[in-house]
């Protein structure tokens, strides 16, 4: 099978760079084929600008940031990164997300590469927008049949992120990228691999935790995905996009969305 790691981290000798390095030779090691977009590497241009359409809408109006991206995408007019990214996501049967957990989310380089590769036709306003459907998204997009999973290294205990913990729970605060960034275009998304508390890797942790990212590696392409709520499945009013009154009932906040009884 075809993996992408995008992987944002300054520092190759970081331990973000080990687990990379890891990564790529256990699945190599198990016959994938892979490919990194090592973004710092490639100094990825992280800006959504007027730079990413190569020939701008017919009119001179002023660079509007969804449909110069359309008038981009369709046409042929983007730039060669973007451009070649989306090729790697169709090229990909799985793709990882790898980061440290920057302010409760992700790198900003990596936050860049996802508005300016999600083109618009690509990975949004892809589909019938009705009545009876609200385009191919949440479950269904360009991105369907593919996984993805998060790695992500913290340097908060797991206390920190448990369901009581003064951060927030860690479903919660990587909700809007399992389900808003990777489920939106179709994804099934996997539950994440997670490395907390990094102040206090020693050798004989880091052999642990290398341990156990080799386990969930193997099982990339058999572990079950989060049970996400498809949206145009019937779960939701069209077009109001609010959960029906009998799924969950009174259940509210990003756990609603999710299908605990799959
Ligand atoms: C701007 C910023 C914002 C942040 N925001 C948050 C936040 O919101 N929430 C949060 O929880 N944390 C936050 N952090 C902390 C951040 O998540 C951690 O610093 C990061 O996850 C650590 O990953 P790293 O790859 O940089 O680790 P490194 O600092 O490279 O390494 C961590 C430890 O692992 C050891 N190590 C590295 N490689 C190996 C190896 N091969 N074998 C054995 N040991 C090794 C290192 O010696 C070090 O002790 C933030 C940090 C920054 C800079």
């Amino acid at each position: 099978m075809n993996v992408l790691i995008v992987y944002a981290h300054p520092e190759p000798m970081s331990l973000n760079g080990s687990l990379k390095e890891l990564a790529v030779q256990r699945l190599e090691a198990a016959g994938h084929h892979v490919q990194v977009s090592d973004l710092y590497a490639m100094q990825w241009k992280a800006p959504l600008d007027a730079g990413d359409t190569l020939e701008r809408r017919p009119g001179g109006a002023p660079f509007h940031p969804s449909l110069d991206s359309r008038h981009a995408f369709e046409n042929g007019f983007q730039s060669a990164d973007i451009a070649a990214e989306q090729n790697k996501l169709r090229w990909a049967d799985a793709v990882i997300l790898q980061f440290p957990l920057w302010w409760f989310s992700m790198p900003a380089i990596l936050k860049g590469w996802v508005e300016r590769v999600y083109a618009y036709g690509f990975a949004y306003g892809v589909g019938e927008h009705s009545d009876a459907r609200w385009g191919d998204r949440y479950g269904e997009g360009s991105l369907t049949g593919k996984r993805a999973m998060l790695m992500v290294t913290t340097g908060g205990w797991e206390s920190h992120y448990s369901p009581r913990g003064i951060n927030g729970p860690i479903e919660d605060i990587l909700f809007p990228i399992h389900h808003g960034i990777l489920y939106y275009p179709g994804f099934d998304v996997l539950p994440p691999f997670l490395v907390y508390h990094t102040s206090k890797m020693d050798a004989a942790r880091y052999q642990a935790t290398a341990d156990a990212l080799g386990a969930r590696l193997d099982q990339l392409f058999t572990t079950e995905p989060i049970a996400f709520r498809p949206q145009n499945s019937g779960a939701y009013e069209i077009p109001a996009l609010t959960l029906r009154d009998d799924i969950s009932p009174g259940q509210t906040g990003f756990a609603a969305h999710v299908d605990a009884a799959a």
